[in-house]
């Protein structure tokens, strides 16, 4: 039986606004998404003739796990059973295309969970991909988003990937200039935080003018390539809800400054914070330092990556 492979890549926000809570409690939001090189790799097959999902951690993630007595990566976070968005996206296109056959998922999970990195999102979007091309249903690529947001404000920007410009409540997406390349130092603080919570805790419709972060600046950094100014211009408004459920934050936004970063934003909800370097040495030194050195007690997972789908210089 043939099995397919997906990557489902993780996202950062190089800048988070959040314009206003409407009467239905949906929060508008103007994001810049970029999409990261770390990603889940998702494994799905067929089950000809059987009315069933079946979802499981990947096996071999799960040996090496129980060889070194860790809980790799956040796993032990993650629901194996219809709470999974990944069940639900494949859930949702069984019922949406009348499918009788059944699917197997493995999930290989490296994206820390609860993190403000879209993993659970994105490898939900991996599986409407991948369910697409297994059944070979030619779902275009509105469809598979309309289908996307109803599992998940990011889940039509994480089916695009890239660089992109996020409104609305996520779904209205444009596409903006692929970033230059840049790596990516992550520091995920022992916490997780709930994205609703964060954005309850916002009260943005009582926050004034100020408080809200310049996203065309942004973009015009990224249209000019400019990552130096991009560092200096990002900025994220939940970080006024984040920091007072996880004081690690702005500790860990200045130990990535001390340690050479060009600028360094909290993503998403967070609690996750990264920092963008263009020196790769440098960027080792401050991963060595977040792991072992005076920073340890700031985070529990420190990641090496870089801007994914980027342009050439
Ligand atoms: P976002 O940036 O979109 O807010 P996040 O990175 O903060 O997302 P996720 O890692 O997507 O958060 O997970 C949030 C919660 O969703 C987890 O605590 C977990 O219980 C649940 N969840 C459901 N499906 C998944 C999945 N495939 N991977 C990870 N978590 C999942």
């Amino acid at each position: 039986m043939e099995t397919i492979k997906l990557e489902a890549h993780a996202k950062i926000n190089l800048s988070l606004d959040v314009l206003k809570r409407r009467e239905d409690g949906y929060h508008e939001v103007r994001m810049v998404m970029q999409s990261l090189a770390l990603c889940d790799d998702v494994y799905m097959e067929m089950l000809p003739g059987q009315d069933k999902i079946i979802l499981e951690p990947y096996k071999e993630h799960m040996a090496a796990a129980n060889q070194t007595g860790m809980t790799a990566h956040s796993l032990s976070e993650v629901p194996f059973d219809e709470r999974n968005l990944m069940y639900k996206a494949a859930k949702l296109m069984r019922e949406t295309f009348g499918l009788k056959d059944g699917v197997r998922l493995h999930l290989d999970k490296r994206i820390p969970t609860a993190a403000g990195l879209a993993g659970g999102s994105s490898d939900a979007a991996a599986v409407l991909r991948g369910m697409n091309e297994l059944f070979g249903l030619h779902a275009d690529e509105e469809t598979l988003a309309a289908l996307g947001v109803k599992i998940g404000a990011d889940v039509p920007y994480c089916l695009m990937g890239g660089t992109a410009l996020s409104e609305g409540i996520g779904e209205v997406l444009t596409e903006l200039p692929a970033a230059p390349p840049c790596r990516v130092l992550l520091a995920k603080p022992g916490c997780g935080v709930s994205t609703k919570a964060v954005y309850e805790a916002l009260h943005v419709n009582e926050r004034p003018e100020e408080a809200h972060p310049d996203i065309d600046a942004v973009i015009s950094a990224l249209q000019d390539k400019n990552i130096r100014r991009l560092s200096a211009r990002m900025r994220n408004i939940l970080e006024l809800s984040t920091i007072p459920l996880a004081p690690e934050v702005p500790k860990l936004k200045e130990a990535m400054l001390e340690l050479g970063a060009m600028g360094t934003l909290m993503s998403g909800s967070g609690p996750t914070v990264f920092g963008l370097f263009t020196d790769n040495e440098l960027l080792g030194k401050a991963a060595d330092a977040l792991r072992t050195g005076v920073y340890r007690e700031l985070c529990d997972e420190v990641i090496e990556t870089s801007f994914y789908r980027i342009t050439a210089l």
